[in-house]
């Protein structure tokens, strides 16, 4: 079967990282980049590839099928509109947009020009969430009811442009973004409400972190954060059922199930010694009550990304990442906006989609 030629616009980290994952697939290949910065073009040349001397003449190219945008936020729009008037197919970074109108203006585009436009939200297959998504769908711990969902690092922001809102900088449009989309993705019921508390702990003019609580139409609540000057972590996962609790610890996917061992007459916990007092409500459970397990790992891979673009342009497929869901996400990252400028809850029901998984 013939590959899809893909041109992979701004050669910086994502980009390169793009190529070799291209290189790995058999439906697609990278046929040349464009970056902007001289020295990225010698890096695209220097891993085998062509650089065009412009977005024109990339987009002029007939033999390229496919434009990828891996550039700073801020250009994707213009550059997508561009590409798919000049009838290329685009494969585009998260967030796909800085506003839900600039989608909307991108998939009126796609649309018009009858060619397929899918947004890259690759961490609807990271392991760890795959694992969550499991046990959610499952019901491992019973039905789960809260989830915590957690990145932090103590780096600061990296790189330069995530500093300045011109470019869409900020944490909640960078991991803010794939977090809400993974938990909007495996939750069937729409999400209701949303509060929002963004932080500037490094004097930047964009968030370098947030606390959000999510409520959905069906109960379940989640605590979604992100920080940059996180010297001690969190769990990357908290979650509580009616019949247990879960942790995922990290990247490593350490992690553990704890859950009711169903035997009827287990031993009371005993008082424990807490401070200057005594607990038996905050005592651990007695040993009888509890089943201890390993959360079992599971390994992922992005084909179904690149396979899934390759098969929706050849008619053959639905995409698995859906603009509408995209669109969705846009709205509910405004309302995130929203709720941390007024202070206020926002109720965000108009916005939501139940998932399509
Ligand atoms: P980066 O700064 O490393 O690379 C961006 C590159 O784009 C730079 O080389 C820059 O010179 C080039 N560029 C800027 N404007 C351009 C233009 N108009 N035309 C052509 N090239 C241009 O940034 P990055 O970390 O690679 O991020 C790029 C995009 O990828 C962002 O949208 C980011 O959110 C996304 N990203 C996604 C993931 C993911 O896991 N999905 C991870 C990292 C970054």
């Amino acid at each position: 079967m013939k590959k899809l030629k893909v041109t992979i616009i701004g050669y910086g980290g994502m980009g390169s990282f793009h190529a070799k994952l291209i290189q790995a697939n058999p439906e697609v290949e990278v046929h040349g980049i464009f970056d902007i910065l001289e020295s990225r073009q010698q890096a695209g040349e220097a891993d085998g590839y062509s650089a065009y001397v412009s977005l024109e003449e990339a987009l002029d190219d007939e033999t390229v099928d496919v434009i990828l945008i891996a550039t700073p936020n801020d250009v994707h729009k213009e550059i997508a509109v561009q590409a798919l008037e000049a009838g290329k197919h685009v494969i585009c970074e998260k967030p796909v947009t800085l506003t839900s109108e600039e989608l909307s203006e991108i998939m009126h585009t796609a649309k018009e020009q009858g060619r397929v436009f899918m947004v890259h939200q690759n961490r609807r297959w990271d392991s760890d969430f795959q694992m969550v998504k499991d046990l959610y769908e499952n019901r491992k711990i019973g039905e789960v009811f809260h989830i915590e969902s957690r990145v932090q690092g103590a780096n600061g922001i990296p790189g330069d442009w995530r500093h300045l809102k011109a470019h869409g900088g900020g944490m909640l449009l960078d991991w803010g973004v794939h977090l809400l989309d993974q938990l909007l993705y495996m939750i069937e019921s729409p999400l209701a409400k949303v509060a929002a508390d963004l932080s500037y702990v490094l004097g930047d003019e964009v968030d370098d972190g947030f606390i959000s609580y999510l409520t959905f139409e069906n109960g379940v609540t989640a605590l979604v954060e992100v920080g940059t000057t996180n010297y001690i972590q969190l769990p990357r996962w908290y979650i509580k059922g009616t019949k247990g609790s879960a942790v995922i610890e990290d990247w490593d996917l350490k992690g553990k199930i704890v859950k009711q061992s169903g035997i009827e007459l287990v031993a009371a916990p005993k008082p424990i010694k807490a401070g200057q007092g005594l607990t038996k409500t905050m005592a651990p459970p007695s040993e009888d009550s509890i089943i201890k397990e390993k959360f079992a790992k599971v390994t992922t891979q992005m084909d179904p990304f690149y396979t899934n673009f390759a098969k929706v342009v050849r008619g053959e497929s639905e995409p698995i990442v859906k603009n509408e869901e995209i669109l969705q996400l846009m709205k509910i990252i405004e309302s995130f906006f929203e709720a941390a400028e007024t202070g206020q809850v926002v109720d965000v029901r108009e916005h939501s989609y139940s998932n399509s998984c």
